[in-house]
C-alpha cells in the first residue's frame, strides 16, 4: 500500500508541475508579456493544460485509486492519506466523467462568445448574445447531465466551485439574507450621503504601493514565499506553496483601489501560503472551495481592513505618507469614506453592503435559466425589474446591466456567483468563531498586531488544506452549519452607526 501510495503521490506531483507552468505562463500573460506574444501563449497554454488532463485522467491513476480504497478505508477520515485519496478520487472521477470532445466544444463556443461579448458590451447589444447565451445555457445543461443523479441541475455546476452545497440550500440562505439587506439598503439610500472626497485626491502610485505592501506584510503575507505585481483585474496565483503571487493596480486619482485589492488578494494567498507543506503537488495543496476562499479576503479586506481598530492603527502612518491630502481629515471622516454606501449598477464597484444583492441576483436568474423558467431573451427585463425591487434603481441599459460581467459569457451558466456571498457570509461567521475563542483580537488589530488571528485561521482553517468540503469545515470550525446571522449583524453593528439608523 506503502508503494502504491507513493506512485500516486509521484503521478499527482508530474501533473501538480504541468499545471504550475500552466499557472506561470497566465501569470506572465496578466503582467509582463508583450501583446505580441498573444498567439503562441494561448497555444502554449493548451497544450499544458492537455498534457495536465492527460496525466491526471492517466488510468493508472484510477486503478491506483481503486487498489488504495481498502487502505482509505482503514484510516480516519481526517487522516492526510485517506483524504488525500478521498480528494483525488473525487477530481479523477470529475475529470474522467466529461468527455474531452465535449469540453473541445465548449471552449470554442466560449471563445466565440467571449468575442461577440467584447464588441456587444461595447455597443450596449443584447439581441446579439441571444443565440451565444442559448447555447451556453443548452452546454450547461449537458454539463450537468454527465453527473446523473442530482437533486437540482445546478448542483453539479455549483460542485464544481463550492462541493457539496446545494441550489435548494442556497436559494433559502440567500433569500433570507436578501430579506434583511434590502431594507438595509433602502434606509441608508435615504439618510445623507458620507463625503468620500478624500480619497479622490492625487495619491502617487509608489506611495500607494509602499503603503498596501507594509500592511500585508504585518498581517501575515510573506514576501519571501510570494510577490506583488502590477495588473489590469488584480488576482492570486500559486506554482507552488513556497510561491504564491498577488497583484494589484493602482489608480493615482483613487486611494481605495490599490490598497483594498491588495489586502483583498493577500487575504487569498495567505490562505494558501499557510498550506502545510506536507502537502506539496498532492490534491489538498489549496483552499478548499471558492466560498472558503473568498471568507479569507474579505475577511481581510472588509472586516479587518475596514474596521476602526484598524484604522485606529494605521491612519497616522498613512497621513505621514500623504500629508499633504489627508492632514485635516480627521480619522473618523476617512473611516466614513472607506465605508460609504452607494447603490449602484456595477457589481465590482459595489460596498459590502449592496455587494450580495448583485450576486443573489445572478443566482437566481441562474438557477431560472437552468430549470427553463426563464428565457434567455426576457433576461433583460428580468434583471430591471429586480434592480429596481432590490436596490432601488433603474438600470439605463443592459451593458450596466445583464452584460457587464464576463462570466455567463466566457464561461458556463450556474453554480458561477455563489462563492462570493458564501465569501461573504463565511469571513463573519469565521470571526463570530475566532473572537468567541480569542476576544482580545480587536485590541490587538488596533495595535497592529495580527498573531493572534493569523494563528487560529491557520489552526482552524489553513492548515487542512483541501481535506474537507465547505460544509464540513464550516461545521467543523464553527460547530454550526453557514448561517446568515453573524454577518447580517455584522452589518448592522457598523452600518446602523455610521448611518445613524434605528433598526
Ligand atoms: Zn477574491
Amino acid at each position: 500500500m506503502e508503494q502504491k501510495l507513493q506512485e500516486l503521490k509521484m503521478r499527482l506531483a508530474e501533473a501538480a508541475d504541468l499545471d504550475a507552468a500552466a499557472a506561470l505562463l497566465t501569470w506572465d500573460q496578466s503582467t509582463y508579456m508583450p501583446p505580441g506574444g498573444a498567439l503562441a501563449r494561448a497555444r502554449q497554454l493548451a497544450t499544458l493544460t492537455r498534457l495536465y488532463h492527460e496525466r491526471f485522467t492517466d488510468p493508472a491513476v484510477g486503478r491506483l485509486l481503486d487498489d488504495l480504497r481498502p487502505y482509505e478505508e482503514s484510516l480516519p477520515y481526517d487522516s492526510d492519506d485517506a483524504s488525500l485519496v478521498r480528494v483525488t478520487r473525487r477530481e479523477f472521477e470529475r475529470m474522467t466523467r466529461i468527455p474531452s470532445d465535449f469540453l473541445g466544444d465548449f471552449y470554442q463556443h466560449s471563445s466565440s462568445a467571449y468575442q461577440a461579448w467584447t464588441q456587444a458590451h461595447k455597443e450596449n447589444d443584447f439581441q446579439r448574445m441571444i443565440p451565444f447565451l442559448e447555447k451556453t445555457l443548452e452546454l450547461s445543461r449537458r454539463l450537468a447531465n454527465f453527473f446523473p443523479g442530482y437533486q437540482h441541475i445546478a448542483d453539479p455546476l455549483i460542485d464544481f466551485a463550492d462541493y457539496g452545497m446545494k441550489a435548494s440550500a442556497l436559494r433559502q440562505l440567500f433569500a433570507t439574507l436578501r430579506q434583511h439587506l434590502s431594507p438595509l439598503v433602502l434606509a441608508i439610500a435615504a439618510q445623507p450621503p458620507i463625503d468620500d472626497s478624500c480619497l479622490f485626491k492625487r495619491y502617487p502610485e509608489e506611495r500607494q504601493l509602499a503603503f498596501g505592501s507594509a500592511v500585508i506584510r504585518r498581517m501575515g503575507y510573506d514576501f519571501d514565499r510570494g510577490r506583488q505585481d502590477k495588473t489590469h483585474h488584480p488576482f492570486t496565483t500559486k506554482f507552488s506553496l513556497g510561491d504564491v503571487r498577488i497583484t494589484t493596480r493602482v489608480q493615482e486619482n483613487y486611494l481605495g483601489d490599490a490598497l483594498f485589492s491588495t489586502i483583498h488578494e493577500a487575504g487569498h494567498a495567505i490562505y494558501e501560503q499557510g498550506i502545510p507543506m506536507a502537502f506539496e503537488g498532492t490534491t489538498l495543496a489549496g483552499g478548499t472551495s471558492s466560498g472558503v476562499h473568498e471568507s479569507q479576503s474579505r475577511l481581510f479586506e472588509n472586516i479587518v481592513g475596514r474596521s476602526r481598530s484598524f484604522w485606529h492603527y494605521y491612519y497616522p502612518s498613512l497621513q505621514d505618507m500623504f500629508p499633504e491630502q489627508l492632514r485635516e481629515v480627521p480619522e473618523e471622516a476617512f473611516y466614513a469614506a472607506i465605508n460609504k454606501v452607494t447603490p449602484s449598477f456595477i457589481r465590482t464597484d459595489a460596498d459590502e453592503v449592496t455587494y450580495n444583492l448583485h450576486i443573489i441576483l445572478r443566482f437566481d436568474l441562474e438557477l431560472d435559466l437552468l430549470e427553463g423558467r426563464l428565457e434567455v431573451k426576457d433576461l433583460p427585463r428580468a434583471w430591471h425589474e429586480r434592480f429596481d425591487q432590490d436596490l432601488g434603481l433603474v438600470v439605463p441599459d443592459d451593458a450596466r446591466g445583464v452584460m457587464q460581467d464576463v462570466h455567463w459569457f466566457g464561461g458556463w451558466i450556474g453554480g458561477v456567483f455563489q462563492g462570493y456571498t458564501l465569501g461573504n457570509l463565511l469571513s463573519a461567521q469565521f470571526l463570530e468563531a475566532a473572537l468567541q475563542a480569542h476576544p482580545e483580537i480587536p485590541g490587538e488589530i488596533s495595535q497592529g498586531q495580527f498573531g493572534t488571528l493569523h494563528a487560529w485561521l491557520k489552526e482552524n482553517i489553513y492548515q487542512h488544506g483541501r481535506k474537507f468540503t465547505e460544509p464540513e469545515l464550516v461545521q467543523r470550525v464553527t460547530g454550526e452549519p453557514i448561517r446568515v446571522e453573524p454577518f447580517i449583524q455584522y452589518l448592522h453593528q457598523k452600518y446602523d452607526a455610521l448611518y445613524h439608523l434605528n433598526t
